[in-house]
């Protein structure tokens, strides 16, 4: 059966996915109708996902859907906002029904888990692209932005960072293990778990907050940068998963600062919180390390397990590269 765009609509993305009072009117209209709480704040965030660039071209049509939302459900966890509505712009090749059954199924799974409502989007045809565009909801002032870090804060990510890099290495050939490629870093790769739960969690606590996706240096720059900070960071503080201890040093820490795709929070919080930020990780089941203090000044000064700075490379995954 060959579909046209309508169809596609209404077998595939026409699904309510929660209640929700607040959607007055969804999928069908020219535009849809969301209302936004009193004293809540309307976070909005959009981020596109291009075939061959933010997925590798053999990736399965259910992770492209479930990374197509992941991603963005991130850069609600890192506003601590509670995700509510998406909309789909979908730039399809061709109307292949049981790819796009394989993507909605991973797009809803996450939908779903999460809360979230599907309330309109668009349809083109033409080279493989997914553009998402998410709103949540967030008590006004509450917000967890990237200009309130404070000389002394402490610094503090979840989960290990690299492990999506690692997959990727591996699985474009550029390093050969005869164990093959790790699970867990695969699952980072392809469905990474937005920290939805933590960054809801850090209101009122953490005193900014971002995700990583173009790697851990280039978004704590960013963080820094966007607060008038600088940092240092213990390197030895930062967990490693141990496929990437097999690489040399530089590779190791090249795919844990400059490599992106972990969508793993980094935030700060005003110094003498481990305890705070240790029980927090218990309760959400989120691993959390604190990884250094910020400081006044610029730049990021990172330490070896000796304690002296070591040279390291602060940038990380760019589109345009300034020539
Ligand atoms: P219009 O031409 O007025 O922009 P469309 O014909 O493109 O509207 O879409 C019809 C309805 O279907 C709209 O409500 C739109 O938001 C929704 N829609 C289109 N594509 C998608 C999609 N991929 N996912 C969810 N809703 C969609
Ligand atoms: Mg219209």
């Amino acid at each position: 059966m060959s579909w046209n765009e309508f169809d596609i609509i209404e077998q595939v993305f026409k699904r309510n996915m929660v209640e929700d009072d607040d959607v007055i009117t969804g999928i069908g209209d020219d535009a849809a109708l969301l209302r936004v709480p009193a004293n809540e704040q309307l976070a909005v965030s959009t981020d596109t996902l291009v075939n061959g660039i933010h997925f590798p071209e053999s990736t399965a049509a259910y992770d492209i859907g479930y990374k197509s939302l992941a991603v963005n459900l991130s850069d609600m966890a890192a506003m601590a906002a509670s995700p509510r509505w998406v909309t789909l712009g979908l730039c399809l090749p061709n109307h292949d029904e049981s790819w796009l059954r394989g993507f909605a199924d991973g797009f809803f799974r996450l939908a779903t888990e999460f809360g979230v409502q599907l309330v309109g989007g668009d349809i083109t045809h033409g080279p493989l692209s997914i553009n998402v565009t998410i709103m949540g909801t967030v008590p006004a002032g509450a917000a967890l932005k990237r200009d309130g870090v404070k000389p002394g804060d402490q610094i503090y990510i979840t989960g290990k960072p690299g492990m999506a890099a690692l997959a990727l290495t591996l699985l474009q050939g550029e390093l050969q293990r005869d164990t093959g490629i790790p699970d867990d870093c695969l699952q980072r790769l392809n469905r990474p778990y937005p920290r939805v739960a933590a960054g809801i969690a850090l209101r009122n606590i953490a005193s900014a907050a971002i995700d990583i996706s173009d790697g851990l240096a280039a978004d704590l720059g960013h963080l820094l940068t966007a607060s008038g900070c600088g940092a240092e960071i213990n390197l030895e503080d930062i967990p490693l998963h141990e496929g990437l201890l097999l690489l040399n040093d530089e590779e190791c820490w090249r795919h844990v600062l400059n490599m992106g795709d972990d969508y793993e929070l980094c935030f700060t919080v005003a110094p003498d919180s481990e305890q705070l930020i240790s029980n927090l990780s218990e309760k959400l089941d989120c691993p959390i390390s604190p990884i250094g203090r910020a400081l006044a000044g610029t730049g990021i000064i990172w330490r070896g397990s000796d304690g002296d700075s070591v040279t390291r490379q602060s940038s990380g995954y760019q589109h345009f590269q300034a020539k």
